[in-house]
């Protein structure tokens, strides 16, 4: 789960790092009021999942509030990288002497939180590790002892000659590293982590994703999702209790068990076609998770063929089978349906699909080919 700049914003705050006042809104005249109360120079800010904000034009320095709301009109409503602006983030303009980089990921190589620094700040952390990765210093955290102080100083002297500055980025790193814990995230990032004219290490921007599984035991975490902000597919897949990631291919999947789930869009590749989503409908038998499947399947007009691969265990075919022939039966397909399914109540669910006009198979390689055949021939 993805935090928006201004709920990153609260939680680097919470963690006692500097971060300019602000406020967050929905409408001009909000945004030129806020602007008023802040008084000076404003910078109005696209709240968006997204990054690079500033180069796509969500990010505008306003002189005075009537300003601040003429960038609102343009900002409010505009898409960047195919996300709506909803709300726009209002905060004094900082002058700025340096732009560093500071963050901490979940390193799946080392097993363990990483912190990442870097000088060269503001711009794309990406482009500064593939064309300078001098410039970038990376440091494992041993999660049982944290980000201890001299590791930090460490990281601080990467970023500055002053002293003072030294001292207070390890301190902001410290803190970001407790705010990363604390969150349950994956990555938290400053970009820039600025030093002002007088001095002050400051955060300018603040970006936080949040491991899902995190999430059922902080439930004040949980509360900041925005679900207007996400993909409506998948919220409706996670309601429903669905394992479900869009894709850009062609053959829609619903699989039961992720592991079976990740061999189907194996062999879907292997046999020439893209998957269209990976989609596990897990290990429960419940004919209401397959209609919520299949309804999430269709409304991706990429999908040409749908592939099910049922390995029926605790899974019971029959319930897939009935799911399909409810949802078929509801909506309507536009699209052929391929079906494998094998293992309990294999027989009976034969029996309902057939009923309903449906063939299934019990080969796994034929049901792919023809999957991926009848997709490349709607193509
Ligand atoms: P991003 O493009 O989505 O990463 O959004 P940022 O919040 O990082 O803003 C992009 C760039 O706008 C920053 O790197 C800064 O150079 C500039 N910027 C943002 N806020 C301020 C500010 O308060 N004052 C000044 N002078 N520049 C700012
Ligand atoms: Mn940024």
């Amino acid at each position: 789960m993805n935090l928006h700049e201004y709920q990153a914003r609260a939680v680097l705050k919470a963690a006692g790092i500097p971060v300019p006042d602000g406020d967050v809104a929905a409408t001009p005249a909000e945004v030129e009021a806020i602007a008023r109360r802040l008084g000076g120079r404003v910078v109005v800010k696209a709240q968006v999942h997204a990054g690079g904000r500033g180069k796509a034009g969500g990010v505008k320095l306003a002189a005075d509030p009537a300003e601040a709301r003429k960038h609102a009109e343009k900002i409010l409503g505009m898409t960047i990288k195919g996300l709506t602006v909803q709300k726009v983030l209002v905060v004094p303009a900082a002058d700025i002497a340096s732009e560093s980089y500071a963050g901490v990921i979940l390193d799946r190589a080392s097993q363990r939180p990483v912190m990442m620094v870097s000088p060269a700040g503001g711009v794309d952390i990406e482009e500064v590790a593939a064309q300078t990765p001098d410039k970038i210093m990376k440091l494992p955290v041993d999660p049982r002892y944290g980000l201890l102080p001299h590791q930090a100083m460490r990281l601080g002297f990467f970023l500055y000659r002053d002293l003072a500055q030294v001292r207070a980025a390890a301190t902001v790193l410290q803190q970001l590293y407790a705010a990363f814990v604390t969150v349950g995230a994956s990555l938290v990032e400053i970009n820039p982590l600025i030093t002002t004219p007088a001095g002050q290490v400051v955060a300018l921007d603040a970006k936080i994703s949040v491991d899902d599984n995190e999430l059922e035991r902080r439930p004040h975490v949980a509360a900041l999702r925005d679900v207007s902000a996400e993909d409506p597919a998948e919220v409706k897949a996670r309601d429903a209790g669905l394992s479900f990631i869009k894709l850009e291919g062609s053959v829609g999947c619903c699989v039961n068990g992720a592991g079976l789930a990740m061999a189907t869009m194996d062999l879907v590749k292997y046999y020439g076609g893209e998957p269209a989503n990976f989609l596990d409908i897990g290990g429960s038998s419940n004919p209401d998770k397959v209609v919520t499947a299949l309804e999430i399947i269709t409304s991706d007009r990429h999908v040409k063929a749908i592939l099910f691969n049922i390995f029926g265990g605790i899974t019971r075919c029959d319930d897939v089978a009935n799911g399909i022939v409810t949802a078929t039966g509801r909506t309507g397909l536009k699209v052929p349906i391929v079906i494998r399914l094998t293992g309990t109540n294999e027989d009976l669910a034969v029996s309902i699909l057939q009923r309903a006009g449906f063939s299934a198979l019990t080969d796994m390689d034929e049901a792919v080919k023809r999957a991926v055949e009848l997709a490349g021939r709607a193509a």
